[in-house]
């Protein structure tokens, strides 16, 4: 019957609509799943240039609101990322609460190396650290990350005494302060440069990678106000 065979085939294609929605949502939760390993195992190929764009993209969609980190499966991440990593990057940024490396390049598991200690200082530790990201994990760029109003900068600026080791800070911090002529901002650029200058001087490793066109080091400072970052 017309009717009926009508009705049967508008169903059929209400099923295979409803189907091939619901295959399409299958695939597109498949894509998020295949997308990030996928993403993860292409973040090594990325050229150094094209890692520090990828980061300071990352930053502009933070500035922005417009966090897509946040988007991705935690859980699948979590799992994909149990017996290794590939972060396409390392950060060595301030410990301040303030600068949270992950949410202000809105990156999330798995993708990005971070070393932190309060004024973005150069340590054996922390030189030990970022060559395990260069050499074993392959980063393909290193970024200094300074901030505005860094309280171990303004405190190695006023060289008051402190309490306990936090002193201990200072001497790495003078360079900078040095060459501040009395200025906060002017401090906390040119640490966060002098600190880049040493990762690529004083470690073999990072100086072989730069040299043999694997990895890029550069320098920049975090805006507390605007949320942005500025390559210095
Ligand atoms: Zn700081």
């Amino acid at each position: 019957m017309p009717y009926s065979v009508q009705r049967g085939s508008a169903r059929r294609q209400f099923l295979q609509t409803l189907l091939s929605t619901a295959v399409a949502g299958v695939a597109t939760q498949a894509g998020i799943e295949l997308v990030v390993p996928g993403r993860l195992q292409a973040q090594t190929n990325l050229s150094p240039e094209a890692a520090l764009q990828e980061l300071l993209a990352g930053n502009q969609r933070f500035a922005a609101n417009q966090l897509t980190s946040i988007d991705h499966d935690l859980t699948v991440l979590k799992e994909k990322t149990v017996d290794k990593q590939e972060p396409f990057a390392a950060v060595l940024s301030c410990a301040d609460s303030r600068v949270p490396a992950e949410l202000v390049f809105d990156q999330t598991i798995g993708h990005i190396f971070v070393t932190r200690v309060a004024g973005n200082v150069v340590t054996p530790e922390i030189i030990a650290s970022l060559e395990y990201g260069v050499a074993v994990l392959g980063v393909r760029t290193l970024l200094v990350l300074g901030h505005s109003g860094c309280g171990a900068v303004k405190a190695a600026m006023k060289a008051d005494s402190a309490p306990g080791q936090i002193s201990a800070l200072y001497p790495r911090l003078r360079p900078a302060v040095v060459q501040s002529a009395g200025s906060l901002d002017r401090a906390i650029e040119a640490n966060a440069q002098i600190q880049a200058e040493l990762l690529r001087t004083s470690s073999t490793v990072i100086r072989d990678a730069v040299k043999g066109g694997t990895l890029k080091v550069e320098a920049g400072v975090y805006n507390l106000a605007s949320g942005k970052i500025t390559m210095s």
